[in-house]
């Protein structure tokens, strides 16, 4: 993976797609005409590449174009939830190619969970008729707290038997390329950058399903904070609630206001598919409690505001899915809550990307790693 490791000038320029002759390279990248020559021929070389036709000629022999080729290498993006494991092999551009979901407890345990995921890998890899040999890198989300340095989940707490285990290590066995490791929140926040807000500088992304985290793009780029727990706004308490939390504390939000909460006081909901389909049917108790569960997430978020001040916030994550109310009550609390110039171009959305979310932004972290670190 050298030829991508070392994500030369001319590979970055020709990334958006546009095919480019030699000597707009040579202009674009201010770099020597010998050396543009020789990064086009490892290219070439290396199938990143292709020739793309030719421009049009200023008189004599029209010289050839140049275009990034997407499909020269393949990534593996793997979304593992609490109760599923997706993945999807994606192109260069994080184009999803295709895809796999299993139903799989994340309490199952490391091997059981990751022998899935490269299982999974590899049949797609065959389905496509490429090889392992083929890939840039494998990125998977997990969902719970992640060390940023190490790749190692650090105390989850719905993870039995993944604190600081080796998940970088143990599918390097299995899948060539560098395999990276994040909270499965901060994929999906860059996913849903990546996919639909890319002009957006200032983004915080929510999600709300078994558990509650947010994910948070600042000045365009993720940011994880110091270890990457930034955005584990799950366990920060919401005012005047004493509910005791998975965590060991009381008042958390995830203890007041997840689905995993709300199925707790609701008949006939185990699960957030199940308070999504009573809140469709018109349940006024669930209807109720989904909209009371966003003013609280809303109240929380309102303190977010006010520190990173984001000018889009994307409500994902399997209650979302309830609509409406769950928005109308986040809204509520965030208006209530801050200052009118932190809200006035403030949009509270729904997820676009919805469930590719945290696949595109698996495959867009292996893209930075690869492709378009400096
Ligand atoms: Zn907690």
């Amino acid at each position: 993976m050298s030829e991508l490791g070392t994500a030369d000038a001319v590979l970055r320029l020709l990334l958006d797609g546009q095919p480019r002759t030699r000597a707009e390279l040579i202009d674009l990248s201010g770099l020597a005409r010998s050396t543009v020559t020789g990064r086009i021929e490892a290219l070439l070389a290396a199938g990143l590449v292709v020739p793309s036709g030719e421009a049009a000629s200023t008189g004599g022999r029209p010289p050839a174009r140049f275009r990034f080729n997407p499909t020269a290498r393949l990534i593996l993006a793997a979304d593992v939830g609490a109760t599923h494991v997706s993945v999807a092999l994606t192109d260069l551009t994080g184009q999803i190619l295709d895809r796999t979901t299993r139903q799989l407890n994340i309490a199952e345990g490391p091997e059981v969970v990751l022998d899935a995921v490269a299982r999974s890998g590899r049949s797609l890899l065959r389905a496509a008729r490429r090889s392992p040999e083929d890939l840039a890198g494998t990125c998977v989300g997990l969902p719970g707290p992640v060390e940023h340095s190490t790749g190692r989940p650090n105390h989850p707490p719905i993870m039995p038997g993944w604190d600081s285990y080796d998940v970088a290590g143990r599918l390097s066995r299995e899948l060539p390329g560098p395999v990276l490791v994040d909270n499965d929140v901060n994929i999906m926040a860059l996913g849903e950058h990546t996919a639909e807000y890319a002009d957006v500088e200032h983004l915080l992304f929510v999600k709300v399903a078994t558990g509650i985290g947010a994910g948070v793009i600042s000045g365009g780029r993720l940011h994880r904070g110091a270890q990457g727990a930034a955005g584990d706004i799950g366990h920060i308490q919401a005012p005047g609630r004493t509910e005791l939390c998975r965590c060991g504390n009381t008042g958390c939000l995830e203890a007041v206001a997840s689905a995993a909460a709300l199925a707790a006081k609701l008949e006939n909901a185990a699960t957030s598919r199940d308070i999504v389909e009573l809140v469709r049917a018109g349940n006024t108790a669930a209807t109720t409690a989904v909209r009371q569960a966003g003013r609280e997430i809303g109240t929380v978020l309102a303190a977010a505001v006010s520190l990173l001040n984001p000018s889009v916030i994307v409500v994902g994550g399997s209650l979302s899915q309830a609509g409406d109310s769950l928005l109308a009550g986040i809204r509520e609390a965030i208006y209530a809550r801050s200052l009118p110039l932190a809200t006035t171009d403030l949009r509270i959305v729904p997820t676009k990307a919805g469930q590719d979310a945290a696949l595109r932004g698996a495959a867009a972290l292996v893209v930075q790693h690869q492709l378009t670190a400096s």
